[in-house]
C-alpha cells in the first residue's frame, strides 16, 4: 500500500502516473513525487516509529514505494555525534556531525538514494540498473545492484580516483569509463536509459532516488530529539540532497512531529565548480553551467540538474552559499580527522571548511546550534592528501632505535601525564591497583 499520488511536475505543476520517468512531457521540468501526507499523518505515529529497526527505512510511509519488498533495508540510520572539539576550534557552541561516511554498505549518503530507486525498479520489472556517477553513486549501484541479483551498467568519467573505480568493479559490476567529464557522461546515460529501457538510477529514476535523500533529514531531526537545527551545511554536487533535507524537514513541521522553527541552509561547493554557490551569491538563481577543475571529485558536476530548487532552498531558508579552494578542502578533511576523530573524503572538507568560512565570516552565528552533512568516506580519496602527508619515523625493531626517534619526547609525556593525575587526586590509586604506594605514583 502507498500514500504516493503521483509525479508532480515542479515547473508547471502538471502531475503524471508513477512510472520510470523523471521529465515532465508537458514542459520537460523535473519530476517530483507527491504524497497523500493527509492519509500518511492518520496512519503513522511518531512514537511507533521509534521502535522500528534502525535503518532509513523506519520511514517507509515517506518514501516512494508501494510493495513490501525492500532491497536495502539495512541501509542509513548513521550517527549523529554531538562535535565538541570541533565546536571550540570553531569557535561555536553546539555542532554536530551527520556522518554518513560510515553509511552500509559503500560508506557514503548515496546508498540511501540507491536503496529507493532500486526497490522501485524492481517494482517495474527492471532487470538491468545503472547510472552515470561521480563515484560514490557507482560503488553504491554496483554493490547494491549485484547482490539484489540485477544485472548492471555503470558510466563514470574514465579517469576517477582509483578506490572509486575499484570500489566498483570489486562487486563484479560493469563499468564503462567515459572519455568526458560527469555532464558528458550524464547526457549519454539519458540517451541510454531511452534505448535500452534499464532502471538508470539518477537518470529515469531519478525523483524516486531523490526521495532517498530525505531520510538524512528524518534521522537528523529524530536524533536530535526530534527538533530542527538552526543551521544546516551541505556539500552540493547536483544539488539534490540539499533540497531533499528541506523537504524532510518540512513535512515533519506539516506532521507537527517537531516544532515550526526555520533552519537556515548552508550550500558548500569547490571554487573549481561552483555553479551553485554562483547563483545563489549573483542573486539571480540560474545556473550558469561551468567546467569543474578540483579535488572533490565527487562534487563536480558543472551543470547540476537541481542547482536551481537548490539556490532556491537556500535562498528562502536565509542560508547562504560559499565555496573553498583545494587547500582549504584538505584543511577542512585533517580539521575533522585532528578532532573528532572522523575522516570524511574531499566532499566532507568542502563541507567543513564552509562551515569555518561562514562562522568566520558572522553567516553563521557562533551560538546557534549546526549540523553539518558528512556524506562520503576519506579512504576512497587519499590521494588529496596524498601530497601533505606528515612524516613519520620509520625504525629498526631496538629500543635504543625508538628512543632516538622518539623516546626522549614520549618518557618525557608519559612522566608528565603521571605527574598531573596524582596532582588531580592525590593518593586517589587504590591500594591493590598496579603501581599503588609506588614511587611512580607520587609527583616528582
Ligand atoms: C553525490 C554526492 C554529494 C552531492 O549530492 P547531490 O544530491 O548531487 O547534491 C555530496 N557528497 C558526496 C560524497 C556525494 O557522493
Amino acid at each position: 500500500m502507498s500514500d504516493v499520488q503521483g509525479l508532480k511536475c515542479r515547473e508547471c505543476g502538471a502531475v503524471l502516473p508513477v512510472g520510470p520517468r523523471a521529465i515532465c512531457e508537458e514542459c520537460f521540468g523535473p519530476l517530483e513525487v507527491t504524497y497523500d501526507y493527509e492519509g500518511i499523518r492518520r496512519r503513522l505515529d511518531r512514537d511507533a516509529l521509534q521502535s522500528r529497526p534502525r535503518s532509513m527505512w523506519r520511514y517507509r510511509e515517506l518514501l516512494p514505494i508501494d510493495g513490501d519488498d525492500i532491497l536495502g533495508a539495512e541501509v542509513g540510520f548513521t550517527p549523529l555525534v554531538r562535535a565538541d572539539r570541533l565546536a571550540t576550534q570553531l569557535g561555536v557552541r553546539a555542532l554536530y556531525i551527520k556522518n554518513d561516511a560510515v553509511n552500509f554498505p559503500t560508506l557514503s549518503f548515496k546508498d540511501r538514494v540507491v536503496s529507493v530507486a532500486l526497490t522501485k525498479a524492481r517494482e517495474f520489472g527492471m532487470t538491468t540498473v545503472g547510472c552515470a556517477s561521480t563515484g560514490n553513486l557507482a560503488n553504491a549501484v554496483a554493490a547494491q545492484g549485484v547482490r539484489h541479483g540485477f544485472d548492471t551498467c555503470i558510466l563514470v568519467p574514465h579517469d576517477l580516483e582509483e578506490a572509486k573505480i575499484l570500489g566498483t568493479t570489486v562487486f563484479g559490476a560493469r563499468l564503462v569509463g567515459v572519455r568526458g567529464d560527469y555532464d558528458q557522461v550524464n547526457r549519454l546515460c539519458s540517451q541510454i536509459a531511452d534505448r535500452f529501457g534499464w532502471g538508470l538510477v539518477n537518470v529515469n529514476l531519478r525523483p524516486f532516488y531523490g526521495e532517498g535523500s530525505k531520510t538524512v533529514g528524518y534521522e537528523i531531526a529524530e536524533q536530535l530529539g526530534w527538533r530542527l537545527p538552526a543551521h544546516l551545511v551541505c556539500c552540493m554536487a547536483g544539488g539534490s540532497l540539499i533540497t531533499k533535507i528541506a523537504k524532510a524537514f518540512d513535512e515533519l513541521k506539516m506532521f507537527g512531529w517537531v516544532e515550526d522553527a526555520a533552519t537556515r541552509f548552508h550550500g558548500a561547493q569547490a571554487a573549481g565548480c561552483n555553479p551553485i554557490v554562483t547563483a545563489v551569491k549573483d542573486g539571480s538563481g540560474e545556473i550558469k553551467p561551468v567546467k569543474a577543475n578540483t579535488i572533490a571529485r565527487s562534487l563536480a558536476i558543472g551543470n547540476p540538474a537541481d542547482g536551481y530548487y537548490a539556490a532556491r532552498t537556500i535562498r528562502e531558508s536565509g542560508g547562504a552559499a560559499e565555496d573553498v579552494t583545494d587547500a582549504e578542502i584538505v584543511d577542512g578533511i585533517r580539521l575533522l580527522a585532528s578532532t573528532e576523530g572522523i575522516f570524511t573524503e574531499t566532499a566532507g572538507g568542502v563541507t567543513v571548511a564552509v562551515a569555518r568560512k561562514l562562522i568566520a565570516a558572522g553567516r553563521i552565528p557562533r551560538s546557534e546550534p549546526i549540523v553539518l552533512v558528512i556524506t562520503g568516506n576519506g579512504l576512497k580519496t587519499i590521494d588529496a592528501l596524498q601530497p601533505t602527508a606528515r612524516p613519520y619515523p620509520v625504525i629498526e625493531p631496538r629500543l635504543e632505535a625508538f628512543e632516538a626517534a622518539v623516546g626522549a619526547e614520549a618518557a618525557s609525556s608519559i612522566s608528565s601525564t603521571v605527574a598531573s593525575s596524582s596532582t588531580f587526586s592525590p593518593g586517589a590509586a587504590p591500594s591493590g591497583a598496579p603501581g599503588a604506594g609506588r614511587s611512580s605514583w607520587q609527583s616528582r
